[in-house]
This record gives C-alpha cells, structure tokens and sequence, in this order.
C-alpha cells in the first residue's frame, strides 16, 4: 500500500523507515524493507501488524546498505503473515519487488513461471512479478530496467513497483500503472514513493511518474522511458505546501 525507495549517502534503513512511518495514514497490515550495498547481497526484513513490529526485527538484526526500497502490505492476495509481506524474491534472492496494487492475471503468470521451474514460496500475486523479472535479467542477462520493462508489460491489472538487484548496485526501477509513485529529486540523493508526505522533508524537488513511466533511479540521476524504453521528459516541480 506505501512505498518508499531510497538511492544517496544517508542510511537508507533510516529514511526508508521513517518515509513509511509517514505513509501509515494510508493503513496496512505488515511492512518490510530490503537494502543492499554493503557487499553481503540483498538483505531483507519483514514484520506482520505494525511498523514497530519491523523496527524491533530491525533492531535485533540491523542492517545496512547504500540503496534499498520499503513497503507497508494492504494485502489483496494471501494472508497478512511476514511470509507474504513485501518484498518479493526471485529464485536466486537477487532481485526484490515492492507492490502496490493488484496482478490481475497472475494465476496464468504463476502457472507458466511454475512449469519453466519457478519456485514459489508465498500466496500473493507480487511474487510473480519477481520472477518474471528473473527469467529475463537472469535466465537471458537482459538490463535490469529491461527486464523490468519486460515483466510490467505482461502485466494487467494496476500497479507501482519499485524493484532492486545486487547485481545492478545503487539502482531502483520504478514503474507505475494506477497507483501513484512520486519521484524526489535532492542533492546527490534520489527518492521514490506513493506520496509526497514520505519524502518531503528531504526533497520540495519531485514529479509524478504517469500511467505506463519507467524511472531509473540512480546517484546520479533519473531517467523517465515508457514501457517500451522511449526516453520521456518529466518536469521536476517545487513543492510549497507542508503536510
Ligand atoms: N496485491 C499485493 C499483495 O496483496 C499488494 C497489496 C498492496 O498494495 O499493499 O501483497
């Protein structure tokens, strides 16, 4: 239901947390984050309930990282358990997904994956989209933002997806098709996120991605394409008002 991505010099877990603990107004029933950048891979915690469920896991195994994105799960598809709160692997664990919305035909999606040897392990319809992802940026060393371009285009259904891997370092692909995903602009400091709440007291610098925009989070910069990968220019706007 909330997402927030963070790619900079500041600890990601921090501003993560904090960006979600912004969002929880829009309601949820577990949350989790994933980070990477500390060279062990991609490191993941998950809570069921609330956001202090998760820092407590955090606390008692902390992590740290340059780059990561978090979520608070409104679940639509599978129980509200830590196991299928976001984010999502991938078979190798080096991809992870946050979602929020609903895959309409992830059940066909689910099968396919399944007979090319995809294992599952949770009940939502996220985890397809992990998968999806792998087949192309593992099984056929596609780009990262390709392979995610390939997978949201199978999609229906709406969706914001933020996405990282260890094997493309300090990079979130972000890609929008119904719910909102702002994208902030800072200093050396770049920021994704399903409102301007969340982000705001680091960034007045941000704009909506549209309907069908894939953004390539980097420490330097982001770059907006469609589905298709045609670059498209989105104007950055100064935020005035305070929450
Ligand atoms: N459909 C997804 C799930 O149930 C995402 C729900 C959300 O938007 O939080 O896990």
């Amino acid at each position: 239901c909330g997402i927030v991505g963070y790619v900079g010099k500041k600890e990601p877990v921090n501003v993560i947390l904090e960006g979600l603990r912004r969002l929880e107004y829009r309601g949820y029933d577990s949350a989790g984050i994933a980070v990477g950048g500390n060279g062990d891979g991609l490191q993941l915690r998950r809570a069921e309930g609330k956001l202090r469920n998760l820092e407590e896991v955090i606390r008692n195994k902390p992590l740290e990282g340059t780059y990561g994105i978090g979520h608070t799960r409104w679940a639509t598809h599978g129980r509200p358990t830590e196991e299928n709160a976001h984010p999502h692997r991938d078979c190798t664990g080096r991809i992870v997904v946050v979602h929020n919305g609903i895959v309409e035909n992830y059940v066909t999606l689910k099968k396919q994956l399944i007979a090319d040897g995809h294992k599952f392990v949770t009940e939502t319809d996220t985890e397809i989209i992990a998968h999806l992802i792998e087949k192309y940026f593992i099984g056929e060393h596609v780009a990262l933002e390709d392979a995610v371009r390939k997978a949201v285009r199978q999609l229906t259904g709406v969706f914001a997806v933020s996405v990282i891997s260890s094997d493309e370092p300090n990079k979130i692909v972000a890609a929008r098709n119904g719910p909102p995903a702002v994208i902030g602009l800072g200093e050396d400091e770049f920021f994704v996120a399903s409102d301007v709440p969340a982000i705001l007291h680091h960034t007045r610098n941000m704009f909506f991605l549209h309907d069908g925009d894939l953004a390539v989070i980097t420490p330097n910069g982001v770059k907006v394409t469609d589905f298709d990968g045609n670059v498209l220019e989105r104007k950055p706007q100064r935020v005035t008002w305070d929450p």
